[in-house]
C-alpha cells in the first residue's frame, strides 16, 4: 500500500521520531503548526479513527496524553487533535493524532 505513514512506520522513510513501542510511532510533524507538533501514528494501518479498534484507539489516546507530557505541555496546555474524512481536514488517511501545544499556536488555521 501506497501509505506514507505506514512507511514511516516500517522506517522506509525517516521520522524525528519522539517514541516508540510495539503498536505506536511518535514523530514529529514535518510542517509544525507549533511549537510543539507532535503525531501518534499506529503501526498497523488504520484509515481513520472510523476502522480502529477501541483498543488502539485507548492505547493511542494514553501515548498522546504521555508525549504531551515528555514534551512538556502539560502546565501550558495542549491539544489532542483527530482530523477524520474530508471534511475533517485530513490529508493522510493512516489514523494519526495531533498532539499540538506551546506558545505561538496556530492550529487550527483560518
Ligand atoms: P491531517 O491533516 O491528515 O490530520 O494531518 C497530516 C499531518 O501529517 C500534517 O500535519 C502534515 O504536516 C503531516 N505530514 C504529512 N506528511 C508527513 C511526513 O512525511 N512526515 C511528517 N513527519 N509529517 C508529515
Ligand atoms: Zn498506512
Amino acid at each position: 500500500m501506497d501509505c506514507i505513514f505506514c512507511k514511516i512506520a516500517a522506517g522506509e522513510i525517516p521520522s524525528n521520531k519522539v517514541f516508540e513501542d510495539e503498536r505506536c510511532l511518535v514523530f514529529h510533524d514535518i510542517a509544525p503548526a507549533a511549537p510543539v507538533h507532535a503525531l501518534v501514528v499506529p503501526k498497523r494501518h488504520s484509515a481513520s479513527i472510523l476502522e480502529a479498534d477501541d483498543e488502539t484507539i485507548g492505547h493511542l489516546m494514553r501515548v498522546a496524553r504521555e508525549t504531551a507530557k515528555t514534551l512538556g505541555l502539560s502546565e501550558g496546555g495542549f491539544r489532542i487533535v483527530v482530523n477524520t474524512g474530508v471534511e475533517g481536514g485530513q490529508t493522510v488517511d493512516h489514523l494519526h493524532i495531533h498532539v499540538i501545544g506551546g506558545r505561538s499556536m496556530t492550529w487550527p488555521p483560518g
